[in-house]
C-alpha cells in the first residue's frame, strides 16, 4: 500500500479561532459543574427582539422562501442593507454593489478573495481580530502587522501605515469601533488614513460590523465618508450580530465597487449561494423596523462598559484605556508580567489568562490571540451580576 497523499498544506497552516477555543473551554468546565465566569465570548447577552423573531416565523410560512433566491441576496434586503449604508456610512450605493452573505465572517473572507493576488502585502493593524490573518493567508496574500499599543490608544498612524508600506502593499484592513480593543479612530484620524490609501492606490476593506455600538457621543465614521474618492476601492463589511443580537442568525454583507462585487457574488455562487431566506427576512425586519431595541442594548452595553473601566482600573499592574465602541475591553497586563502570584511567574498573557481561568475561574482572552503578548480582551456583553462577580474575584486574586 502507498502512503496517503497529504492533506492541504495551505489548511494545514491555517489556527482554530482562539476565541471560539477559549470559549468552548468555559463552557466545558461550566458544563462540568464549575462556577466559571466567561468573559471570552464575542456575542451580545440579550435575546433577539421579538418583531424580528415574528418576521422569521411569518417567513417560514412563506413558500416563496423554500427555493434557491439570487446568490447576492434577497433584492428588498440589498435595497434596506443599500438604505442603511447611506444612513450609516453616507454612501450612495446601489443594490448591485451589495453581496449577502453567511455573517460578517464570510465577507471578510469573500473581501480578501476578492482583492488579494499571491503575494499582496495587506496591512493590518495590531490587535486584530483573529480571523483577519487567516482569511489573508487563505487569499495568498502576507498579513504585516501594524501594531499600535495602549499609549496611543490601539491606534495605528499614517506614519506606521507608511512605514510598514511596500511596493507590494495593496490592502489595507480598517476596523472602528475595534475588536479586540473597542477603539474608535475620531473623523480626522480616519479622514487621514483614507488619504494616504488613496495617495497609494491601496484598497481598503473596512469592517463595520460595531459601528452602531458607540459610547459619549462618538461617532465611527466611515472611512468612505471621510474620503469619497474611496467609494471605487473600498469594500465595506457588516452585518446584523452585534446590533440587533442576532449573532445564530448569519447575516451579513458586503459593499463596494461593481466589478469588485460581481466577483464576489460569482464565488459565493459556486460556494454556498443563498443566505438562508428565512434569516434575510429577519435581517430585513432588523434593518426596516424600530430601532428602540437595538437602542437599548448600546445603552446596556454603556452602562457595563463603564463599570468594567472602574473596576478593572482598581488593579494595580493594570492599564485600562476607555474604549468608546463595541463590547470589549482591551487592558495592558504588561505590570502583572514576571511578577509571582500564589507560587508562579507569569511571564505571558498565555500564561496569565490560563492561571486566571484555573484560579479564578475566570475567563479572559490572551492578547497572543490578537497579536503580541501583554493584554487580555474581556467582552462585558454579559449581565451585570456576572460581570461585577467576575471582575471582584479578579481583584482579590491580584491584590
Ligand atoms: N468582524 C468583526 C470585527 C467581528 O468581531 C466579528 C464577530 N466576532 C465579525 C466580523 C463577524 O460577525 P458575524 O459573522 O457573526 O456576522
Amino acid at each position: 500500500m502507498t502512503e496517503r497523499a497529504p492533506l492541504s498544506r495551505k489548511l494545514s497552516a491555517i489556527a482554530e479561532s482562539a476565541t471560539l477555543k477559549v470559549d468552548a473551554k468555559a463552557k466545558a468546565l461550566k458544563a462540568a459543574g464549575r462556577p466559571v465566569i466567561s468573559y471570552a465570548a464575542g456575542e451580545p447577552d440579550f435575546a433577539t427582539p421579538e418583531f424580528i423573531v415574528d418576521a422569521a416565523a411569518q417567513a417560514v410560512r412563506d413558500p416563496a422562501n423554500y427555493r434557491y433566491t439570487p446568490a447576492a441576496g434577497l433584492p428588498v434586503l440589498r435595497e434596506a442593507i443599500a438604505a442603511k449604508t447611506m444612513r450609516d456610512s453616507g454612501l450612495e450605493v446601489n443594490p448591485a454593489q451589495i453581496v449577502v452573505t453567511n455573517g460578517g465572517k464570510q465577507a471578510v473572507y469573500q473581501a480578501f478573495q476578492t482583492v488579494v493576488n499571491p503575494g499582496d502585502e495587506v496591512l493590518l493593524p495590531a490587535p486584530f481580530w483573529t480571523t483577519y490573518p487567516e482569511a489573508i493567508a487563505l487569499a495568498d496574500g502576507v498579513p504585516v502587522e501594524v501594531f499600535a499599543g495602549a499609549d496611543q490608544d490601539y491606534k495605528v498612524t499614517v506614519e506606521q501605515l507608511d512605514a510598514a508600506r511596500t511596493e507590494r502593499t495593496t490592502v489595507l484592513v480598517f476596523v472602528s469601533p475595534s475588536n479586540p480593543t473597542g477603539s474608535v479612530y475620531t473623523p480626522e484620524e480616519t479622514r487621514a488614513i483614507g488619504e494616504w490609501a488613496l495617495e497609494h492606490g491601496i484598497w481598503v476593506i473596512t469592517d463595520e460590523i460595531y459601528q452602531n455600538l458607540v459610547y459619549e457621543g462618538a461617532r465611527a465614521v466611515s472611512i468612505v465618508e471621510a474620503v469619497p474618492g474611496l467609494a471605487d476601492r473600498t469594500i465595506l463589511v457588516n452585518g446584523v450580530a452585534k446590533t440587533y443580537a442576532m449573532t445564530g442568525w448569519r447575516v451579513g454583507w458586503m459593499v463596494g465597487p461593481r466589478d469588485a462585487i460581481s466577483l464576489a457574488s460569482n464565488l459565493q455562487s459556486h460556494l454556498s449561494s443563498n443566505v438562508n431566506n428565512i434569516a434575510q427576512r429577519a435581517a430585513l425586519a432588523a434593518l426596516s423596523g424600530p430601532q428602540h431595541e437595538a437602542e437599548k442594548f448600546r445603552l446596556a452595553f454603556d452602562r457595563r462598559r463603564r463599570l468594567i473601566v472602574d473596576e478593572l482600573s482598581k488593579i494595580d499592574g493594570v492599564v485600562v484605556p476607555v474604549p468608546l465602541g463595541a463590547f470589549y475591553v482591551y487592558p495592558d497586563v504588561t505590570g502583572l508580567l514576571g511578577r509571582e502570584w500564589r507560587g508562579r511567574t507569569l511571564n505571558t498573557s498565555l500564561e496569565l489568562a490560563d492561571f486566571i481561568l484555573e484560579e479564578a475561574e475566570v475567563a479572559v482572552v490572551p492578547g497572543e490571540a490578537f497579536g503580541p503578548s501583554g493584554y487580555l480582551r474581556l467582552s462585558y456583553a454579559l449581565g451585570d451580576d456576572q460581570l461585577l462577580e467576575g471582575i471582584r474575584r479578579l481583584q482579590q486574586l491580584f491584590a
